[in-house]
């Protein structure tokens, strides 16, 4: 529960990325107990050195884990402290990979992603998203080497009533080709999604069957395919074991996702909030061909790979996997979702339910029939925030301060 300073008890609702930092804090005294002591003990050895010179064993530490995490799909990882970074380096890294293949294809500079995604605040990672609210003001200085198509969003985005899942995905695969072919398929760089949709449309899981269609329109014109997993990653959506990854951390690795991406971004679960930590991970044709061409990623920050929050989430990462974490996302998750459609389901202005593991999202409409959506001006989300009467859940024995604010740390009421 978390204490709001100096009023009651809250239950703090995700309609934001906040939550789903805390993803998987069971046991929390302990967690905190083994992340305080590692903190400490990195602290002793190294606060501090910048990785492009020396390396830490944090972060090495860290990179092996998360690398064996992808059963070796992925062959080298890049830590720096927010989502939003972690984008900008998937850009970029993007952007070198195509000038550094051979034959080069410097033309490889347009980005497309979908509307209702989120990537980021920073200028590169809000130009490719689709958060029309979050990008509203900033549209005039948003770079224009992106387009977006629509999101795998079942809901509102099937014809009919019953259309299935084969003949939707196939519209939503010509509707990708179509994008490509608009903008010349050799201009492509990426394609970017997020795996499971977060702050921009509310917990949407892709259909089973949208991001096969995905990658091979990707596959057919040579473009990457960037999965952003910086809110549902990290054991947020409890992945159903396969025989391929029998201990599941990554969106991609559940069935109905089903394809391995060419770059990944990780963030807030990544380390549990105790650090500032989000990585970049990409596979071994990238990391092959910048070896083969400049030898390494020309970009870089000042805190990157930093040793403390490496070993923060280092810690984290194995409490994860010790205590089998992700296996009790899915038997949670199972039970929060059974329980929201069961005590809300029939309620007059709830349209939809949706979610995987301990990520589930609610959509408000003022009627259920035409599916209408409540006034922006109605302010219904927001409003159930502050009523504190929320759904959806993080555990914490932390108090927060919920004083007057003289910091900068609010988003404008409007968006
Ligand atoms: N990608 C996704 C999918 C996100 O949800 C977010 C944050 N909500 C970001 C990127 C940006 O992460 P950060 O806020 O840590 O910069």
């Amino acid at each position: 529960m978390l204490q709001a300073v100096p009023l009651s008890p809250v239950l703090d609702m995700a309609m934001n990325g906040l939550c789903t930092v805390f993803c998987l804090r069971n046991s929390q005294v302990l967690i905190d107990c083994r992340v305080r002591q590692a903190v400490m003990e990195q602290m002793d050895r190294v606060s501090y050195c910048h990785s492009l010179f020396y390396a830490t064993s944090a972060a090495e530490e860290l990179a092996k884990v998360l690398i064996d995490s992808t059963g070796g799909e992925m062959a080298r990882a890049f830590f720096i402290s927010s989502g939003s970074e972690a984008m900008e380096a998937a850009l970029k890294l993007t952007r070198q990979y195509h000038l550094e293949k051979q034959p080069s294809e410097p033309q490889r500079i347009h980005f497309i992603a979908r509307q209702q995604s989120y990537h980021g605040t920073t200028l590169g990672a809000l130009a490719v998203g689709g958060h029309v609210a979050r990008r509203k003001i900033f549209e005039p200085i948003l770079s224009v080497n992106s387009s977006r198509v629509s999101p795998c969003y079942m809901y509102r985005g099937s014809e009919q009533m019953f259309e299935h899942f084969p003949s939707y995905v196939r519209r939503l695969e010509a509707e990708l080709e179509a994008e490509f072919q608009r903008v010349g398929p050799s201009n492509v760089a990426a394609f970017i999604a997020e795996p499971v949709v977060g702050a921009a449309l509310g917990c949407v899981p892709a259909v089973s069957g949208y991001f096969d269609a995905v990658r091979r329109v990707c596959d057919k014109y040579d473009a990457l395919l960037i999965l952003d997993e910086v809110m549902c990653g990290a054991g947020r959506i409890g992945p159903e074991p396969t025989k391929q990854f029998p201990k599941p951390l990554h969106a991609w690795q559940d069935p109905c996702i089903g394809v391995v991406p060419d770059i990944m971004t990780m963030g807030k679960g990544l380390g549990g909030g105790y650090m500032p930590i989000a990585a970049m991970l990409a596979n071994k044709k990238i990391i092959d061909t910048l070896y083969g061409g400049t030898g390494g990623f020309s970009h870089g920050q000042t805190y990157q790979g930093h040793p403390l929050a490496c070993q923060a989430a280092l810690e984290v990462q194995r409490v994860i996997r010790e205590d089998d974490l992700v296996a009790n996302v899915r038997k949670q998750g199972a039970l929060l979702g059974q329980l929201l459609k069961e005590k809300l389901g029939s309620h007059p202005a709830v349209g939809n339910i949706r979610g995987r593991g301990l990520f589930w999202g609610i959509e408000f409409v003022s009627n259920k029939i035409t599916k209408e959506p409540f006034e922006l001006s109605e302010a219904v989300a927001m409003n159930i925030h502050e009523l504190g009467t929320s759904a959806v859940t993080f555990c914490s024995r932390q108090m927060i301060d919920m004083q007057p604010l003289t910091s900068f740390f609010r988003y404008a009421r409007s968006l």
